[in-house]
């Protein structure tokens, strides 16, 4: 008995090691706030609630980094793109795909544990701007939170990926979308969402993880003054705006660029564009709180203060770029800052405790929108014209100087990368006879304008994209490296002085994070939009990145992009003398389109064809009918031909993701566009 007693009071202390190390650990608040210290793990968006996606590991370095190789690869079977974070628990990556879908992999080996479908509504692909895209989930005690596209929050059992509680956080009557990964704040999900293009009123939403309860809810526009304001914050928004603006939703979806400081307990957020686009349509006013960054106390949502990076925003200038924390000296002083490279060419850096500019410059060459900032208050100093009702072509276009593509920070360089766009133009041309239409897309640009500038438009020089070293002190790039591809993937800093970072033309390559030299790369088949994770399993450092070209660029697929690779989506991991080898299935036409059939149409009916096609149909057909993530249209079977109306008009494919346009085209209109995709059939057979 004593002897049984002894043996095991012996083993005890084993027993508690063991336990000490088993998994799974939780991921609660703790393991979040020290996510900095856990290398083998990636447990959160940003890997660390600063957001610096940097991981001190250092096993792939300068020196070895020419020994990475692929460890295996997972085809998702998806052509759209993908934009995930992953995040890794305990040797398993959780990440998402196309239409909100969730995926449990194992990190060693690319075996699939679980999947998860939300069974999204394709048809809901209309009111969605930017491709079926997800930015990945959020991992919290034994969950993965998931945003699906139209507009729930789900959380999901770890182990099995069963749903546990769903919450609606949208109106399903109204155009809501979310594509942005949750975020955790002690406790509580934090979820924004989308759709300030198609006119609905933003707000960002915290959710008690356990339950699914809603906590508090922030609104980033006011709504309708007669029914009262829900704060002063919105009492104090409703004095920058004009007229009947909550009629269209008002718009300053916060879609993406969420940030918590547990220190300081405020949670930072970025907003999108009002609804419409236009200022002078909208009647004027700064339109508070749209493309700002904002702090609310994360206890309750209360407004703790907003910065507003481009005040009556006229652009599409939304403020939802990732946010990053951190702390530098700056004039001799040690600040608490967060900092963004805005869409609107500027990379700001505010005081986070409270919003305090501190300084901004522009991170690209030839920002023509403003001449620069207020040294002082950091309000833009608009060039004249600029956001008139007269037609003017502006850079950065819509899809920015920087999107949401993450950016990433080396404490040891003290330089931010991060993926920018150089010279992209954009013609806007506002429709002073817009009005608010809940069925169709609310930017109030004229989509038939057929003026000399588009013509202009052609002839001016194309964009560029650059990797980008911003020194974020002296407000200067330390270097750039030019990319041949304009929209380039989200960024990864390590411990081992690389910079990690994604092409469109399908290259990942490894550089020297203190000064851009190329050390290593390989081609992943497909254009990468993603940002590259690192961790270890079994003491085994790997990386690991999504795979798929898509988004706004990729759907829209305009020309002068660089040489883009369209084709299927898929998970990388790679480790040092990786001999993974892959097998990228071919995906494209080879030969040129042949006319399915012929039409009489006249060259007048052809060119109304062209301008219908390019604002109705280009957004996901591409630009000039050649796509590239969905089906291009001058490869249109007869059969498709026959059934074109059904399909446009009648919804016929509405299932696949080809939604109804009968609410928002004709018949006669829906003749002129087959006939522009006859005519472009025609033309590109000849080449
Ligand atoms: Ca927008």
């Amino acid at each position: 008995m004593l002897k049984r007693h002894v043996t095991v009071w012996a083993m005890l202390p084993a027993l508690f090691a063991f336990v000490s190390c088993s998994r799974p650990k939780t991921v609660d608040d703790a393991a979040l706030r020290s996510a900095d210290q856990d290398t083998s793990n990636w447990l959160t968006y940003g890997r660390t609630y600063d957001d610096h996606r940097f991981s001190p590991l250092s096993q792939i370095n300068e020196q070895t980094v020419s020994k990475l190789g692929l460890a295996w690869s997972r085809e998702l079977g998806t052509t759209r793109g993908l934009e995930a974070t992953p995040l890794v628990e305990d040797g398993v990556i959780y990440t998402t795909g196309s239409w909100s879908m969730v995926y449990a992999v194992d990190a060693k080996t690319g075996e699939i544990r679980w999947t998860y479908d939300p069974k999204v509504p394709r048809e809901n692909a209309y009111f969605i701007c930017c491709d079926v895209v997800n930015r990945g989930v959020a991992l919290y005690k034994g969950k993965v939170f998931v945003g699906t596209l139209d507009g729930r929050l789900i959380a999901l059992d770890e182990k099995s990926g069963a749903p546990v509680w769903t919450a609606s956080t949208t109106d399903s009557a109204k155009q809501y979308s979310i594509t942005g990964a949750p975020r955790i704040a002690k406790g509580m999900v934090i979820i924004g969402n989308a759709g300030a293009e198609n006119g609905v009123r933003g707000y960002i939403s915290a959710y008690d993880a356990e339950t699914g309860k809603m906590a508090w809810r922030f609104y980033t526009v006011p709504g309708d003054p007669s029914k009262g304001f829900e704060s002063k914050a919105m009492e104090t928004a409703a004095k920058t705006w004009t007229g009947e603006y909550w009629k269209t939703g008002g718009g300053g979806t916060p879609w993406e660029g969420i940030v918590y400081d547990p220190a300081l307990d405020l949670l930072y957020f970025g907003t999108g564009n009002a609804t419409a686009w236009y200022r002078a349509i909208r009647g004027g006013g700064d339109s508070l709180y749209t493309a700002s960054i904002i702090a609310v106390h994360a206890n309750n949502g209360e407004l703790a203060w907003y910065f507003q990076t481009t005040p009556g925003e006229n652009w599409d200038y939304d403020a939802t770029q990732p946010l990053m924390q951190a702390d530098l000296t700056i004039g001799g002083r040690a600040r608490k800052v967060i900092m963004q490279a805005n869409k609107n060419g500027f990379f700001y850096v505010l005081d986070r405790e409270t919003g305090e500019f501190i300084s901004g410059a522009p991170f690209v060459s030839g920002v023509t929108w403003a001449t620069g900032l207020d040294p002082k208050t950091g309000r833009p100093i608009e060039s004249p014209g600029a956001a008139d009702l007269k037609p003017v072509i502006v850079s950065p276009s819509p899809d920015g100087a920087h999107n949401w593509n993450p950016m990433a920070f080396s404490p040891t360089t003290g330089l931010v990368y991060l993926g920018a766009k150089v010279g992209t133009q954009f013609l806007h041309a506002p429709d002073p006879k817009w009005k608010y239409d809940a069925e169709r897309s609310n930017l109030a640009l004229d989509p038939m304008y057929d003026g000399p500038l588009a013509a202009k438009l052609g002839t001016l020089p194309p964009a560029t994209g650059e990797l980008v070293a911003w020194d974020p002190v002296a407000q200067k790039a330390a270097w750039r490296v030019k990319n041949p591809t304009v929209e380039d993937g989200g960024v990864l800093a390590t411990g081992g002085n690389l910079v990690f970072q994604g092409r469109g033309d399908g290259t990942l390559v490894a550089y020297r994070a203190t000064d851009g030299k190329e050390l290593w790369t390989f081609d992943a088949g497909t254009g990468i939009m993603a940002p590259p994770v690192t961790y270890t399993v079994d003491g085994t450092q790997y990386l690991s990145v999504m795979v798929g070209w898509g988004g706004a660029p990729g759907l829209f697929n305009a020309p002068g992009s660089g040489p883009v690779k369209h084709g299927y989506g898929r998970i990388l991991t790679f480790t040092l003398n990786g001999t993974a080898t892959l097998k990228a299935p071919p995906y494209g036409h080879k030969d040129p389109p042949v006319p399915a059939i012929t039409t009489n149409a006249s060259p007048k009916t052809i060119h109304e064809g062209s301008l219908l096609f390019n604002s109705n149909c280009g957004p996901c057909h591409g630009i000039n009918a050649v796509a590239g993530p969905v089906p291009d249209l001058r490869y249109a079977t007869k059969e498709i031909h026959q059934d074109f109306e059904n399909i446009v008009l009648g919804g016929n494919r509405a299932s696949a993701g080809m939604p109804s346009f009968k609410n928002i085209l004709n018949a006669d209109q829906v003749k002129a566009i087959q006939a522009y995709i006859v005519s472009r059939a025609r033309e590109s057979s000849k080449k």
